[in-house]
């Protein structure tokens, strides 16, 4: 048992879980990065061999530190594993490798966090960064038990050659599902069977990365995409080759035969394998005891922050935040967030000496901003007196009581978020 008790413990030594660690060394927080591999850098090593990055390395950066070379360059996936490692070591991060969260539970006002072979570690906050790789999603289609050939999820596909020359389905319309399909149909028959057309999303706009777009009108940092609405980048390449059925695209098939699939029209065609790019969920299993999970292991959250577990926090969720989430530039910005949310939890904890006061620090906190609002406001107002002529004074004071009745009304709005935020804290 480790005695140390920790402002916060995060969970995950990947991207979303060293974004994490960044912004809590910048609060000055007590904290440690516990990873269940041997190494700070996600699930990268684990993607199929040829994945490039579909930003360019200017906007896949973490926090604080520029990914290296050209910055119109797509990284490749041992790049990014590269960056990750540097990473961490640059800014000294605390992560713990080796170290796999088994269970985590509540004592008083502090979480206990067992880990396998290590025992238990103590903090007032946590940070689940676990990412969601480990758990594909591979949805039950009709037949599935009778098909004699191979099955796989795009998690487990590394390179082309094991299927050199065979009839291969792979089910999906996403990213994942059609960059996979592309490479195999240079050495392999391929379609891809998907439940709605595939919709693109353009590369490049007017000569820039469609990221300087997304970043320029602040979509990227928006949920403007259903759950279920998915875009694949596109140079051009991806649709002409589809269009030229270099791999091919057909409606889901309606079932798995003996020996392939049955498509919608009743044709049935032998297949070797089929792939699936389906997805995946989350699985947080060491947050089970919590109450953090609803019966469908879905994560209670608003944003990042737990609705049901206070001083509970994650990042990396699948649209925690904005569409970009879930990407290396999304990161960083998601910690942020949490972490402003977290050290002001963890403060109030640490100066109650573990006390339930949360929900009133936390409206203190947001009271007091208010009222810093409305002092700077009435300041500005001073000294706009003394450099106009008497006659503007009164305007000024005027405008000035306004902008601060708009302080007041948007923190009242945010008492309120918080609220809803916070659930029942
Ligand atoms: C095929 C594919 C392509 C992608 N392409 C892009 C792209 O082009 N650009 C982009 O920005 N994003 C891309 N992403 C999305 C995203 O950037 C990655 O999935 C990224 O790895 C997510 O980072 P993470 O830190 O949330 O999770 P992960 O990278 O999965 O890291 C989670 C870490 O938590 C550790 N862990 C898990 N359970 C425990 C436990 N119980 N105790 C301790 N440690 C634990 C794991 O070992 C792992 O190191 C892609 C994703 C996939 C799957």
């Amino acid at each position: 048992m480790n005695n140390t008790i920790y402002d916060t413990i995060v969970i995950g030594a990947g991207q979303a879980g060293l974004a994490a660690g960044y912004h809590l060394q910048q609060a000055g927080l007590r904290f440690v990065i516990l990873e269940a591999s041997d190494e700070p850098v996600g699930s990268w090593p684990h993607y199929h061999d040829n994945l490039a990055l579909n930003s360019p390395a200017r906007y896949s950066s973490l926090p604080g530190l520029p990914f290296p070379g050209d910055p119109n360059r797509y990284p490749v996936r041992d790049e990014v594993t590269a960056y990750l490692r540097h990473y961490a070591t640059h800014f000294k991060l605390p992560v713990i490798t080796k170290a796999k969260v088994l269970n985590i539970e509540q004592t008083g006002k502090l979480f206990r966090v067992l880990v396998a072979g290590r025992g238990c570690y103590l903090a007032r906050t946590i940070v689940a960064a676990t990412g969601f790789f480990h758990h594909p999603n591979i949805p039950i289609l009709p037949g599935r038990d009778q098909y004699r050939g191979r099955v796989l999820h795009t998690a487990a596909y590394h390179t082309p050659e094991p299927f050199h020359g065979q009839r291969v389905v792979i089910v999906g319309g996403a990213n994942g599902a059609v960059h996979i399909g592309m490479e195999l149909a240079q050495v392999a028959n391929v379609t891809l069977s998907t439940q709605r057309p595939i919709r693109y999303l353009p590369q490049n706009l007017l000569g820039q990365d469609i990221h300087f777009w997304l970043r320029l009108t602040g979509l990227d940092n928006r949920q403007w995409l259903g759950e279920k609405s998915m875009l694949v980048y596109d140079s051009g390449e991806v649709k002409a080759k589809i269009a030229a059925g270099r791999p091919d695209q057909k409606a889901l098939f309606q079932s798995f035969t003996p020996d392939g699939v049955m498509w919608s029209d009743g044709h049935r065609e032998k297949v070797d394998a089929v792939i699936f790019g389906t997805g995946y969920r989350p699985h947080l299993p060491y947050l089970a005891g919590l109450g953090a999970l609803d019966e469908t292991e879905r994560v209670l959250h608003q944003r990042g922050v737990s609705t049901t577990v206070p001083g509970l926090y994650y990042v990396g969720l699948i649209r925690q935040r904005s569409v970009a989430s879930t990407t290396l530039r999304g990161a960083g910005v998601d910690a942020q967030v949490v972490v402003k949310h977290l050290r002001r939890y963890a403060l109030a904890q640490q100066a109650s000496g573990g006390r339930s006061i949360t929900h009133k620090a936390h409206a203190w906190a947001i009271r007091s901003s208010e009222w810093a609002g409305l002092i700077t406001m009435m300041r500005l107002a001073l000294k706009e007196q003394h450099n106009t002529s008497p006659r503007l004074v009164g305007e000024a004071l005027v405008r000035s009581a306004v902008v601060s009745a708009g302080f007041l009304g948007l923190g009242s709005a945010t008492r309120l978020y918080s609220t809803f935020e916070s659930g029942n804290w």
